[in-house]
């Protein structure tokens, strides 16, 4: 069967459909009992079937909301209740909702096209915007700015402002900004304590000023795709009214993370129809952080009159004793609505719970342990290692790029390509080899230094007719007088900094001359100053960076490991392990999943804890309940007894979540043997020859 796609503008509500609800030919296929309904579980199919009126399916982990959804969905377009442009359905990524339509089109037997109305918040509302893009102050075409353009626009009005951008840096603003938008926020309606939050009350000003600015430039940021159309939708009733009627049903998944603007948007379209099915599961809240309410799940019922909740407890995806040890721990959790799985898996294992010496012996136990599972017939999608902070992952991509074993980085950069990475790097190169032009270019002006573009390209003129490098050019033009003074104090200083850090590169350990390069350059500053969510982040991973290079002997034998590094092709095989962050792992599954780094201070993260107290603590710990119930056979959780930290070993402390697994479902591992020499400067270089070994 073929659903073809139709324009909605020439659709009439009275055209003939393939299927009319509740005529004798539904009824005739509804006896017919669609192969897509079997094997669902009563409550499943009660979810399915329920298609009119608000409807929450409130469940734990792997026991079928996703699947519930997708059902739902082939179910009211085999059943004809709408035609696929008159779903709204939103998934919580841009993959899930290509598979969802694949898995709909199999479960109907077809293609299905004209679902124009399936895909995230963002993806549906930019859709919404660009229909009405002038109710918004903006023109057809607008743009949609990245948070680099977003920084960019806000620090020329604090420039404009005279506000001293050290003190407030456009980061935070741009925080500040997207908090209130997630909170459906608009200028006007920000409560005045707020405003005045920043630089002396002016928050709210520049808020107001920086909608007018994008208005002026048409663009829209990601915040004011939500916050725009929820905007129309308030002050234009007709264009509302549009919507509610067009969106016959609505499905969401992931409930549980939509935040107050998403919410607010969700309950004024499901005004018309009100045939809304939302599915979550209050214990896999994670983004707090980022504005989602887990209230919105308990207002459902206050929301909606009459809406029925249905509960699925049957787990399909994990054994008992992988269930068990996650029902164990979140039950610590106090503010939770509380909810029982089981399941009817027999075989199980226990999750195991492994320590280590340190962090490059986790990364190799688990190395080997993909391996010989790989040996015995898994295949590597089928395993994945989700770690809380992303500077995780350098440990486990180096030791996959030594023994040659395809991984993938999910939803992020692999931790070399990290923009902070790069820019380090191109530090150290240049120090290495000062004719590193792409290197000196990316750094001239990172942290900002009064270097413009002008000056780096009178830099370049002068390279090129002198046939030498940039850096070479940057030194002459540095003793002229053909830049402006500032700019030439500025490249003196930069100049200057670059051959004291050279001739350090023979008398000091590598690893030093790297923290003080990183120091010296303001390069670390830059990001102390920044207060975006991502700035720690990055921190963590220049750290894991300077660590890392303890593993080699010098400057030179690092950079040349990093060339090969980054001259690994991600292979064309299909078959690789997957690295990712717990927050991008919801929703997925794996047959083997692996959690490292379960130390205090990291998992839970000291951030959460410090901010947020015992609602980040129950945060981080909803988190871990995500991580273990990705698994679906084999569940591995360590910790490291040591992390490097500046050079210096410091002992860390087991998470006290691995004391809050039930003891009946976990089995500890005795301490690896595998030795392997580390911190002797040995264990690096015989990784560097074998790693030169693979590359041949
Ligand atoms: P999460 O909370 O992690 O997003 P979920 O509740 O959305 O989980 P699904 O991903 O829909 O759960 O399902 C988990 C696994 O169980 C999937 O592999 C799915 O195919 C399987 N499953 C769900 N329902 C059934 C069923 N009735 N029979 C067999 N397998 C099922
Ligand atoms: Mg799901």
């Amino acid at each position: 069967m073929t659903i073809k796609p139709i324009d909605l503008d020439d659709f009439d509500d009275d055209a003939p459909r393939p299927v009319k609800p509740g005529s004798l030919s539904a009824r005739a296929l509804a006896q017919g009992e669609p192969a897509y309904l079997k094997g669902l579980n009563a409550e499943q199919r009660a979810a399915v079937e329920t298609t009119d009126g608000p409807l929450l399916v409130l469940a734990g982990a792997g026991t079928g909301k996703t699947r519930v959804l997708t059902t739902r969905l082939a179910h009211i377009l085999a059943t004809g209740k709408a035609w696929p442009g008159q779903i709204l359905a939103v998934t919580f990524t841009n993959k899930a909702a290509r598979e969802m339509k694949d898995r709909i089109g199999a479960l109907i037997g077809g293609v299905v096209e004209g679902m124009t109305w399936l895909g995230t918040f963002h993806a549906i509302g930019v859709k919404i915007l660009r229909n009405h893009a002038e109710l918004a102050g903006l023109r057809s075409g607008f743009s949609i700015l990245d948070t680099d353009d977003q920084i960019r626009l806000l620090k020329q009005l604090l420039e404009a402002h005279d506000i001293d951008e050290k003190r407030w840096p456009a980061r935070q603003l741009a925080s500040l900004i997207d908090g209130w938008k997630n909170r459906g926020l608009t200028p006007e309606k920000i409560p005045a304590g707020e405003a005045h939050g920043f630089a002396n009350g002016l928050g709210g000003k520049l808020y107001a000023e920086y909608q007018q600015r994008l208005k002026v430039v048409n663009a829209a940021d990601f915040g004011d795709l939500l916050l725009e159309v929820l905007r129309i939708f308030q002050e234009h009733p007709d264009v509302l009214k549009e919507y509610q009627r067009r969106f016959k049903y609505m499905l969401v998944d992931k409930y549980q993370d939509t935040n107050v603007a998403q919410y607010l948007w969700l309950r004024l379209l499901a005004q018309g129809h009100r045939n809304i099915c939302c599915v979550g599961d209050d214990d896999q809240s994670i983004y707090g952080w980022r504005g989602a309410e887990v209230d919105n799940i308990l207002r459902f019922e206050k929301d909606f009159p009459g809406a029925k909740v249905i509960r699925l407890e049957r787990n399909y995806r994990s054994t008992p004793d992988i269930l068990g040890a996650a029902s164990g721990l979140i039950a610590k959790n106090e503010s939770r609505l509380g909810k029982t799985l089981r399941t009817d898996r027999e075989e199980s294992e226990p999750v195991t719970v492994r320590s280590h010496w340190d962090g490059d012996e986790e990364a190799r136990t688990i190395g080997d342990d993909i391996e010989s599972f790989q040996r015995k017939g898994d295949r590597l999608n089928d395993m994945a290692i989700l770690v809380r902070a992303s500077f995780q992952m350098r440990s486990f991509e180096d030791r996959f790029i030594t023994l040659g074993v395809p991984y993938r980085v999910v939803g992020g950069p692999r931790f070399y390509e990290r923009a902070e990475i790069r820019d380090a790097l191109a530090y150290l190169k240049i120090i290495a080899s000062p004719d590193n032009d792409l290197a000196f270019e990316r750094i001239i002006n990172t942290p900002k230094r009064g270097i413009g573009d002008t000056s780096v390209k009178r830099m370049h003129g002068h390279a090129r007719s002198q046939g030498i490098s940039l850096y070479r050019a940057a030194e002459a033009l540095s003793l002229t007088d053909e830049l402006p003074n500032k700019t030439r104090a500025a490249l003196r200083a930069l100049m200057d900094s670059f051959s004291r850090w050279r001739q350090s590169m023979d008398g000091l350990p590598h690893t030093e001359l790297a923290e003080i390069v990183l120091d010296e350059s303001g390069y670390t500053a830059m990001w102390q100053n920044d207060k975006s969510p991502e700035a720690e982040g990055r921190l963590e991973n220049l750290k894991e960076l300077v660590r890392s290079m303890g593993e080699f002997e010098n400057l030179l034998g690092f950079l040349e490991h990093i060339s090969l590094v980054m001259d690994v092709e991600q292979s064309p095989d299909d078959d690789k392990v997957n690295i990712m962050t717990l927050h991008a792992a919801k929703g997925l599954e794996f047959g083997t999943v692996f959690l490292p780094g379960w130390e205090e201070g990291l998992f839970p993260h000291q951030r959460a804890l410090d901010e947020k107290g015992r609602a980040g603590l129950e945060e981080e710990r909803r988190l871990a309940y995500v991580g273990i119930t990705r698994a679906k056979r084999r569940a591995f959780i360590s910790f490291a007894q040591n992390r490097r930290v500046h050079n210096l070993w410091q002992s860390a402390l087991p998470s006290r979540f691995i004391d809050e697994l039930p003891e009946s479902h976990v089995e500890v591992a005795p301490m690896s043997t595998s030795y392997g020499g580390y911190g002797l400067g040995s264990y690096g270089k015989s990784r560097f020859e074998e790693q030169s070994f693979t590359n041949t």
